[in-house]
């Protein structure tokens, strides 16, 4: 068949598709195989738009790139172009990511992440790992497999990592200017150690803000009260918070004991548990990026004996709390559910066997779980995959 005929037949299957009832679709299965087929498609399409760079064809209608030509003609941003052709550059350097690309086993997004962690200095490392690091995106969820590519990078090239780290710490930044009005206009970057330090704080403000604005709306409106009915927004709950923390800083006296932890930096044993490098957020940071902290913040450090290990610490208890609690938070990092991806710190510590059956208050039987899903367990059915 040329390939005319099967763009042409390939309309027509989606023409079935388009006049079918979007109910009709509305399943777990059909929504899979059609998100397979999408990115079988943009893997297609993405060596074509490689081929094309390639053969300069574009030449002959005066394009500057091959980029400006699918800009232009397919109607997307010169920036998605670009990418575009990037990734099929970097495709032929990656023949089983392509594959499992072409196949729909992986995605764009995987696809993408890969060809970020292929550089000159990892290049020999990644010829001899892409399998893995392809079977890894096939069977991990996103987050989880930009986490594991993260680690593969540190030890792929750890100077290279470092560089990095400190590249990013070199492009710290804050500007607060005022603006002719008498505003002011606040925006900046930070590095991942000092970000998260800075985010821990400002939303436990929030937080706090939170439950005076609910309260507040409650005795308004009622026990129906709901997020619209609250005096502030979120934005702008978050810029009276930042301003709650210049002056709570203000506030304190010279010299006064700094909290604990600053923040929390998880550091395994690589023999024991592979490579663990990271902040309680999730977030892969480079070994080098924590020793300017060293000196200056309180490290906290909690021990895990092994998967097996028993502990009674508050067995009596029913609510979790102290070295327990902060025991679970550290394991699990996140919430118990298989479809959720809240981190620790936003998240309540849940028994597995309920305290009313006598479930005790151990870390064996304490897990990680976000208000949602929590209190979900105790409404309905129990989510898959749940207890
Ligand atoms: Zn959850």
């Amino acid at each position: 068949m040329a390939v005319v005929e099967v763009t042409a037949a390939l309309a027509g299957v989606v023409d079935e598709l388009v006049q079918a009832d979007p109910l009709r679709l509305a399943d777990g299965e059909t929504l899979q195989a059609l998100h397979r087929q999408l990115e079988r498609l943009a893997a297609v399409t993405t060596r074509a738009v490689a081929a094309f760079d390639a053969g300069r064809a574009w030449e002959a209608d005066g394009a500057r790139t091959a980029s400006a030509w699918v800009s232009s003609h397919c109607h997307v941003p010169l920036a998605a172009a670009r990418r575009r052709s990037q990734l099929g550059r970097g495709l032929r350097h990656m023949p089983v990511a392509e594959t499992a690309w072409l196949a729909g086993d992986i995605g764009e997004a995987q696809v993408g992440v890969l060809a970020g962690a292929r550089n000159p200095a990892t290049e020999a490392c990644f010829e001899r790992d892409e399998p893995m690091l392809v079977g890894l995106a096939t069977e991990l969820r996103h987050h989880r497999f930009v986490r594991a590519l993260a680690y593969w990078c540190q030890l792929a090239d750890p100077d290279g990592t470092e560089r990095s780290a400190e590249a990013q710490h070199a492009a710290r930044c804050v500007r607060l200017s005022q603006t002719f009005g008498g505003c002011w206009a606040l925006d900046g970057l930070l590095g991942p150690v000092e970000g998260s330090i800075v985010a821990t704080v400002l939303t436990k403000i929030e937080d706090e803000l939170f439950e005076t604005d609910w309260a507040e709306a409650k005795a308004r409106v009622g026990e129906g009260v709901r997020p619209g009915d609250l005096s502030r927004t979120q934005v702008q709950r978050r810029a009276d918070a930042l301003v709650e923390m210049a002056r709570r800083a203000a506030a304190m006296p010279a010299g006064s004991r700094l909290p604990e932890p600053l923040f929390t930096v998880l550091v395994g044993y690589e023999t024991f548990a592979g490579r663990i490098c990271e902040l309680a957020d999730g977030t892969v940071v480079a070994p080098g990026a924590l020793v300017p902290w060293l000196d200056r913040a309180w490290a906290e450090r909690v021990v895990f004996d092994g998967p097996a290990r028993v502990t009674d610490v508050g067995a009596r208890r029913r609510i979790f709390a102290g070295a327990t609690r902060r025991g679970i938070e550290v394991r699990d990092r996140g919430c118990f559910h298989p479809l959720c991806e809240t981190p620790a710190p936003g998240c309540e510590i849940d028994h597995i066997v309920p305290w009313s059956a006598g479930g005790l208050t151990t870390m064996e039987n304490g897990r990680v779980a976000c208000g949602f899903h929590n209190r979900e367990r105790h409404r309905t059915r129990p989510p898959p995959g749940a207890p």
